[in-house]
């Protein structure tokens, strides 16, 4: 059979709003243009993110009932501990409540003067995280993976070249760690090859840097090396998985994605002495070390959301859901970013609508139409997200403009799709009448949470 299907079946719906157009004009300017203000009642297909709006298993659900909610030494805790070394192998396995926790402690914990911190490309807490402390984030992706058009297998590599020449400028002693994001989200979900995840843990060893990863879509990522890099087709996901966490000395994780559930994280290390401020810090902000910020109940959906992420044929289909909708956009003449990643498709503002410079927010521009057409909600990532201003204030924006359509795992069926592949075409078609915009309101770090934006007649 060539027909891919949903592994799964349904066992509890959940109603979702269906609103009018007129009634969406409303609800958008009450939200000041940014989809973040906007109630999730007034939203028919939501893409804001993918990041802990999975839909649980039946065994998941159960779990939660079975949850053992001490507060030191919970069996469900050693369950999740148990699951995550199995696939990493870390020595010190830290619970967090989610991904930026984890980056929380990692990063108040390496900061320090001059210090600097190298990624293929940063998410955007992660940077967030790293310059509140005081440190400076770069990014390293390999040129081919900022340019939306080109096809590549692994566009999330890291560019080794510049690494390299990055630390001799810089001094080792000033890079406390250098991380590599599996998948490159604000890169486009693309992944990162073996072979790269190799040499940049070499690198780091060469030069005495601790190699992290951020290792949100682990799994999704496996699934490509297993897909598209020679060697890797007939090991198992959990073989890849090991594989790649051997080459690391440690990792942070949001496990509100390859995690399967609506909550958590942890950060890993083989570090003793890290791990134990790690863990007195966790005990200030967060929790006991084995819960972290969590349920217990939490945990037990997490141990078994790690087990079902690892299934191929879930992977199959996911990796499966976000090719076609892809296709559906190539085949209809819609610009994104090529090839499809792991959890998304991300629709190329550049292309789609040329007339709009990067400092007026095309990627924005096109989302508000996009909730407009159809209630569907997504999320920019270009100058909004990441743009600065120079010295003279001018606008420095990111290599690329991207609306990202984030598909929720195990959320929506192929009619829904459908829908938003319709509606993305609808804009479009109609894309020479999309307006500039321009910024009303922004605070200092991460500013495109809680922007406010208008349109520019
Ligand atoms: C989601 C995400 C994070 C942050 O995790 P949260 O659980 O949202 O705090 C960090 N890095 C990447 C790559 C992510 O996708």
């Amino acid at each position: 059979m060539k027909t891919l299907i949903e592994p799964f079946k349904i066992k509890t719906i959940e109603e979702i709003p269906i609103t009018k157009r007129e009634d969406r004009e409303i609800f958008l300017k009450e939200a000041f243009n940014n989809p973040f203000f906007l109630r999730s009642e007034h939203i028919t297909i939501d893409l804001l993110t993918d990041s802990g709006t999975t839909a649980m298993s039946s065994k998941q659900w159960a779990g939660l009932m079975d949850g053992d909610e001490a507060y030191a030494g919970s069996r469900s805790y050693y369950k999740f501990e148990n699951i995550v070394k199995e696939i990493t192998n870390f020595k010190h396995i830290i619970p967090t409540h989610q991904g930026r926790a984890a980056e929380r402690i990692l990063f108040t914990l390496l900061k320090g003067d001059n210090k600097s911190i190298p990624n293929n490309t940063h998410f955007d807490t992660t940077r967030g995280n790293i310059e509140y402390n005081g440190i400076e984030a770069c990014d390293f992706p390999v040129e081919i993976g900022t340019i939306p058009e080109l096809e590549a297998p692994f566009k999330g590599n890291m560019d080794v070249e510049r690494l390299k020449n990055y630390i001799q400028k810089r001094g080792k002693e000033n890079i406390p760690v250098c991380m590599l994001t599996i998948t490159n989200n604000s890169g486009g979900g693309q992944p990162v090859s073996m072979q790269n995840i190799r040499e940049v843990s070499q690198v780091c060893s060469e030069n005495g840097i601790p190699f992290y990863l951020d290792c949100c879509r682990f799994a999704e990522n496996a699934y490509f090396i297993k897909t598209r890099e020679p060697g890797y087709a007939d090991k198992s996901i959990k073989e890849i998985c090991n594989e790649m966490f051997s080459y690391a000395d440690g990792a942070t994780m949001s496990a509100k994605k390859d995690g399967l559930s609506n909550t958590g994280g942890f950060l890993a290390t083989n570090d003793d002495a890290l791990a134990e401020q790690a863990q007195s810090l966790l005990i200030i902000t967060e929790g006991f070390i084995t819960y972290g910020g969590m349920t217990r109940r939490d945990l037990e959906a997490l141990a078994q959301g790690f087990v079902e992420v690892m299934d191929e044929n879930y992977l199959e289909y996911r990796v499966g859901q976000i090719k076609y909708l892809g296709n559906k956009l190539i085949e209809a003449g819609v610009p994104i970013l090529m090839p499809t990643g792991g959890h998304a498709v991300y629709l190329d503002a550049k292309r789609f609508t040329p007339h709009i410079s990067p400092e007026y927010f095309p990627a924005q521009a096109i989302l508000c139409e996009l909730y407009l057409v159809g209630g569907i909600r997504s999320v920019e990532i270009g100058s909004l997200m990441f743009g600065k201003r120079d010295e003279n204030g001018n606008h420095v924006g990111p290599p690329m403009e991207l609306v990202r359509l984030a598909i929720p795992r195990r959320v929506y069926t192929q009619a829904h799709t459908d829908y938003v592949a319709e509606a993305c075409e609808e804009v479009y078609k109609n894309r020479t009448k999309l307006k500039k915009m321009r910024l009303l309101y922004e605070t200092k770090f991460l500013r495109h949470f809680t922007a406010k934006l208008e349109y520019i007649d």
